[in-house]
């Protein structure tokens, strides 16, 4: 339920995306692959309206988004950097998009309840986040995509900034997470393996080209090109 159609970002002079095409079908998991500078981000960032093609067309649903402000989208972001409110408590920050929208009293209590339930921080929904490892602040950042309950979530390297042993554990609630709520789900990293034991479909992209886009194994077993068996490792 997400399509790229031939689209293109330009940054002045520079050619971030070519020739993007891409359809996601609802409920999938799928993860962007490649080195640095090839594009995830901005591929992403224009699913959430943060960046606009400079041509082509990007659809979430039957709907095409390409001005659409991200607050009309129904999308939910998870960075990199978590970037969750220092001086607001867990549950504050998890409700936060929720008193944004003008949802207030029990409606937003119980949501956030359910969020944090789901992502084991009910104990700790009055610390701040100074209080929390980084495992529990990454999934503070999950609660508050949860709580929007949206079509579509985009996650941008979100496990990164942890420790080996944590970001396999938490790659294993992100699976856990997916199957449980169905929903469709776009996933930035540049981590072969994440991105081979995650997702249904993989995007391996490389110099703004999407270079490939199938299942782990196929990409694996029959590489569509050079880049892609080089990047993923050459089957044995
Ligand atoms: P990384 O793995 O390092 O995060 P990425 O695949 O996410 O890389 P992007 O952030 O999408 O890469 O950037 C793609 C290309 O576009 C890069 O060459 C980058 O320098 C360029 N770029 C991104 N944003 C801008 C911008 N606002 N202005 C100019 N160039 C940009
Ligand atoms: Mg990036």
């Amino acid at each position: 339920n997400v399509t790229f159609r031939n689209v293109r970002k330009s940054f002045g002079e520079f050619v971030a995306l070519e020739e993007l095409d891409l359809h996601i079908n609802e409920g999938e998991f799928v993860a962007l692959l490649g080195p640095s500078g090839c594009g995830k981000s901005t591929t992403l960032r224009m699913l959430a309206g943060l960046e606009f093609p400079t041509s082509g067309e990007i659809m979430i649903g039957d709907r095409v988004v390409n001005d659409l402000a991200p607050g009309k989208r129904d999308i939910a972001m998870v960075f990199q950097s978590y970037a969750l409110y220092p001086h607001m408590s867990v549950g504050e920050n998890i409700g936060y998009p929720l008193k944004k929208r003008g949802i207030k009293g029990r409606e937003r209590d119980d949501a956030v309840q359910k969020a944090a339930e789901l992502l084991q921080l009910d104990a700790l929904l009055d610390r701040k986040p100074k209080q929390l490892s980084g495992g529990q602040q990454q999934r503070v950042a999950l609660g508050r995509a949860l709580v929007r309950d949206p079509q579509v979530f985009l996650l941008d390297e979100p496990l990164s900034n942890l420790d080996a042993k944590l970001r396999s554990y938490m790659r294993a609630e992100l699976i856990e997470l997916h199957r449980r709520l169905g929903k469709t789900m776009v996933y930035v990293t540049h981590d072969q393996l994440e991105a081979m034991t995650m997702a249904s479909r993989i995007a391996v992209m490389h110099g703004g080209r999407v270079q490939q886009f199938d299942t782990p194994d196929a990409i694996y077993n029959r590489p569509a090109n050079r880049f892609v068996a080089g990047f993923i490792g050459t089957p044995p």
